[in-house]
């Protein structure tokens, strides 16, 4: 029986159309990074799409999970906190109307609208799920919505949680690989299949080879001034939760070390332009993308680097799929913002000084994104760590990473105008 992903369809449709806007507007040279997103991106929803019309189970997971072990099961796999975002990125209005929807129905409106708005997807019906996956963390808003994901129907959906323990050390390793391993028994019995590790290993050599190149990319992004558009961090965040384990991931990341290398090699990095060099310690804003191209050339700042786009854990060599298990547990545990978000804020801290002096900042910007409670805590122990250790500002934005209402993008360039004339 055909089955229904409609919000996959709408991006898909999207992504067309601005694939193919960008192909008759833009010179060659310009936007490689986005192109190259834009075709993988369609190439893996149409893929998804299609395993949803041919009645293949539909399997609905948080961006947060090692979503490459979902690949030795043959599904459909959607990732919630993804949709949202994206038609903040593709759409005018982004999500509002879901979110207005949510907030209606009296759901509190300070919640993480990634999560938000997949909640009036579901009241609306718009995807048919047979399962649903999610960690404990990072938050608790991802712990209470996926209690509502999985309630809302009179039929509920099933849902599988794995335990994120907090601590990081041998023990932890070895409890969430054990939680990891259950979880795919019980997705096994929900939908009828035994899980395929033949699939599992191919997923995994995929993740390898995107991440081999991502380290290319990252140490190719140290260089002055950098080779990247800023643009370029969100786009990788997508493809970082969108494409874990597809051979897309892997095209799409080649294809951007290619062109970091030609620019690099060529000097094509917009020599004279790189005024300032910024860190974001943990997100970077979605509902404006030209956001990013305006900071380029009218401040002439970069944003170099978000923890997205670094991933603090080794790509996995092992054939054993016990060991596998337990290097994805590793990895999950220290996937971006599970590792900064969901542990003691000195990670926060020593991965964000960290980056700074790699990446050569000379400033940071946090964002601090509405629904974060746990991180809007740790705001000014940062600042001074920033200061006190390495001796550079971080200016602080209050606003919703995927609502444009909260602070209006205006508001937004004024802080950022105003903060890069207090730099030297
Ligand atoms: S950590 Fe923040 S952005 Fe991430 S899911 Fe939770 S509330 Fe949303």
């Amino acid at each position: 029986m055909t089955r229904t992903i409609i919000p996959y369809e709408i991006i898909y449709e999207a992504a067309d159309v601005q694939d193919d806007l960008i192909a008759r507007v833009l010179p060659e040279h310009e936007q490689q990074v986005l192109k190259s997103f834009l075709k993988n991106l369609k190439s893996a929803l149409s893929d998804i799409l299609e395993a949803a019309r041919e009645g293949k189970p539909i399997l609905g997971y948080h961006f947060a999970f090692p979503a490459e072990i979902f690949y030795c099961f043959d599904l459909a796999p959607v990732c919630f906190e993804l949709l949202p975002y994206m038609y903040s990125a593709f759409f005018r209005d982004g999500a509002e109307y879901f979110y207005e929807r949510i907030n209606a129905w009296g759901h509190p409106y300070h919640s993480c609208t990634s999560q938000k708005g997949m909640m009036a997807m579901i009241q609306e019906g718009l995807i048919d799920l047979d399962v649903i996956c999610t960690p404990t963390g990072p938050c608790d808003n991802t712990v209470a919505s996926y209690q509502f994901f999985s309630n809302y129907k009179k039929k509920k959906t099933p849902l599988i949680v794995a335990d994120l323990p907090v601590y990081q050390n041998d023990r932890a390793k070895e409890y969430y690989a054990e939680e990891l391993k259950s979880l795919l028994e019980q997705v096994g019995k929900i939908i009828g299949q035994e899980p395929d590790y033949g699939r599992l290993k191919t997923a995994v050599k995929n993740n390898r080879e995107a991440h081999e190149y991502l380290i290319e990319i990252n140490q190719l992004k140290r260089t002055i001034p950098c080779p990247l558009e800023s643009l370029s961090n969100s786009i990788i965040t997508s493809a970082t939760v969108f494409l874990p384990g597809r051979p897309e991931k892997v095209q799409f990341l080649k294809e951007v070390y290619e062109v970091t290398k030609k620019r690099v090699q060529n000097n094509e990095s917009r020599p004279g332009f790189e005024k300032h060099r910024s860190v974001w310690p943990y997100l970077s804003l979605f509902f404006d993308l030209s956001f990013y191209e305006w900071m380029d050339r009218e401040i002439g700042m970069t944003q170099v680097i978000d923890p997205f786009n670094i991933y603090f854990y080794e790509p996995i060599y092992s054939n054993d799929v016990d060991e596998i298990l337990t290097q994805i547990a590793v990895q999950s545990q220290n996937y971006p913002m599970v590792r900064q978000g969901s542990t003691f804020i000195e990670t926060l801290i020593d991965d964000s000084l960290w980056a700074a002096r790699e990446f050569k900042a000379d400033c940071a910007i946090f964002t601090a994104h509405y629904a974060c409670k746990q991180i809007v805590s740790a705001i000014q122990i940062l600042k001074e760590a920033f200061r006190d250790e390495l001796g550079i500002p971080m200016l602080t934005i209050e606003l919703d990473c995927g609502d444009k209402r909260f602070t209006s993008i205006q508001s937004i360039k004024e802080q950022v105008s105003e903060f890069a004339r207090t730099l030297l």
